[in-house]
């Protein structure tokens, strides 16, 4: 088999597939390393399977919440090996649609850990034998190898669970205590709280997703402790103990709690130890690999994307970069990656999504006094009948010299699809003049982005 390669791709995630096919697509000839199922974090343990779940959770609200409308569901019944079972099939489902577009790109897919043996050599070792299957070369070669959940030690450490080990369950436990304050660890402290198992969430701060505009994580806070979520602020655990049924739970204060099972979601990081980098001088930025605005390393032939470099970790953006890295090196295109408006999305329940900037963010950039804030918070109609009412809230955070809207925050239904195309109003310059005269849609809850004043 000649296995020299315009270019090869580690990692077949988010990023690497689309930057596989996109420079296949350009006629080059492209190799994808990938160890474990094709899809990476985004299809296998991470978006798709939870965003499923988020659906499941919230059938599991709309029916609890049914009897205002004159709809009895009688005692229903939550089965969490047939959800499970299910989202497995769709996401081996995903997975092999890559594949099969893969194939049909002529790419050629290597199954096995890639590491480096010089700047254009990347050597195979099978998944199951951890034996070297294969040595192939690369003109230019993508690392693409997204990233980890971040190590916890404690004493105890091996009862604790991952996001990754939740997508692997049969079944869900009757407890949950979920450590960190972060969008994963509040997502699942959702879903579940949701899909009635009893949930501890515990934070080492007051304030649950740093970096979210206050307004935001303040009413993520208030809601989700009023829907049932024990969160224990200012406090750690320290210690996990196996007990005759279950876990016992030792934190700083003192503080002792039984569950079944830990979820530690305090962070991730990028998945770099295996790939014998060191030998490359490879430079890093912090924990990330430092990239110049092409995504190039200091190695000229080879390039990083996704989350392992100092950008959002999300999905869109590796696609992007990926997309974006395929057309300047393949496509003869001199692009690169708009990082200006990106809009993010915590699927809680309610979910809640932003783009722009934060009020305190606006603050620190153009002063108090150069903003204006609006903002409306409200029981939308969908509530009208629910026994448990949550709260909407809206929030545009203006730039008083010229009338640009800096940011736009929504917590309540619908967030993440409204959001979605304020991005697209906000990067293309929008001033609150223009939101004002838009026609309102009515009745919705977005309407009120148009009505504030
Ligand atoms: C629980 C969870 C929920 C998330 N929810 C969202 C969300 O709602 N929206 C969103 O935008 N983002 C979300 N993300 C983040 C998103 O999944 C990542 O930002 C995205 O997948 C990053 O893509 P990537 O290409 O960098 O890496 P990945 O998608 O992680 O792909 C990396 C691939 O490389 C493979 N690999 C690693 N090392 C090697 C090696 N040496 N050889 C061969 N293969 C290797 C891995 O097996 C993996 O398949 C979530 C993440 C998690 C964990």
């Amino acid at each position: 088999m000649d296995n020299n390669f315009d270019l090869v791709v580690i990692g077949a995630g988010s990023g690497g597939l689309a930057a596989a096919k996109r420079a296949a697509s350009y006629g080059a000839k492209v190799a994808i390393v990938e160890g474990s199922l094709i899809g990476g974090t985004c299809v296998i343990r991470g978006c798709v399977p939870k965003k499923l779940m988020v659906y499941a959770a919230n059938s599991n609200n709309n029916i609890l919440n049914s009897e205002g409308y004159g709809l009895f569901c009688g005692d229903t019944f939550f089965n969490s090996e047939i959800l499970l079972q299910n989202i497995k099939k769709e996401v081996f489902r995903l997975s092999e649609m890559h594949l099969n577009s893969l194939n049909k790109l002529n790419v050629k897919v290597f199954d096995g850990w890639g590491k480096f043996v010089d700047k254009n050599h990347i050597e195979i070792t099978c998944t199951k034998t951890k034996t070297i299957i294969n040595k192939i070369r690369g003109e230019k070669i993508l690392i693409s190898v997204g990233g980890k959940p971040k190590e916890f030690v404690i004493q105890g450490s091996e009862f604790l669970w991952s996001s990754n080990d939740i997508f692997k369950l049969n079944k869900f436990p009757s407890s949950l205590l979920i450590v960190g304050g972060g969008y994963i660890a509040c997502e699942f402290a959702c879903i579940f709280n949701n899909l009635g198992i009893e949930v501890t969430q515990v934070i080492r701060s007051k304030k649950l997703l740093n970096g979210f505009d206050t307004d935001l994580s303040t009413s993520l806070k208030e809601t989700i402790m009023n829907a049932g979520i024990n969160l224990i602020c200012d406090d750690e655990l320290s210690k996990v103990s196996k007990i005759k049924d279950g876990l016992e739970l030792n934190f700083k204060s003192g503080l002792i709690k039984l569950a079944d099972n830990v979820l530690i979601a305090t962070g991730r990081v990028p998945n770099l130890s295996d790939l014998n980098l060191e030998s490359l001088g490879l430079e890093k930025r912090g924990k990330y690999l430092k990239v110049n605005k092409y995504n190039q390393t200091n190695k000229s032939n080879i390039f990083a994307i996704g989350d392992i470099v100092d950008k959002p970790n999300l999905t869109p953006v590796a696609i992007e970069q990926g997309r974006v890295f395929a057309d300047n090196v393949f496509g003869g295109l001199n692009r690169i990656v708009n990082y200006k408006y990106i809009p993010k999305a915590v699927f809680t329940i309610p979910e809640l999504a932003t783009v722009g900037l934060s009020e305190e963010e606006a603050i620190q950039k153009f002063t108090k006094e150069k903003i204006k804030i609006f903002k409306c918070k409200f029981i939308s109609m969908s509530n009208t009948f629910k026994n448990k009412k949550s709260y909407s809230l809206l929030k545009l955070i203006v730039n008083k010299t010229d009338d640009k809207i800096l940011g736009c925050h929504m917590f309540g239904e619908s967030s993440s699809e409204i959001i979605q195309m304020a991005a697209v109003a906000l990067n293309s310059g929008v001033t609150k003049k223009e939101f004002d005269m838009t026609m309102a849609l009515h009745p919705s809850v977005s309407e009120e982005f148009v009505t504030m004043y």
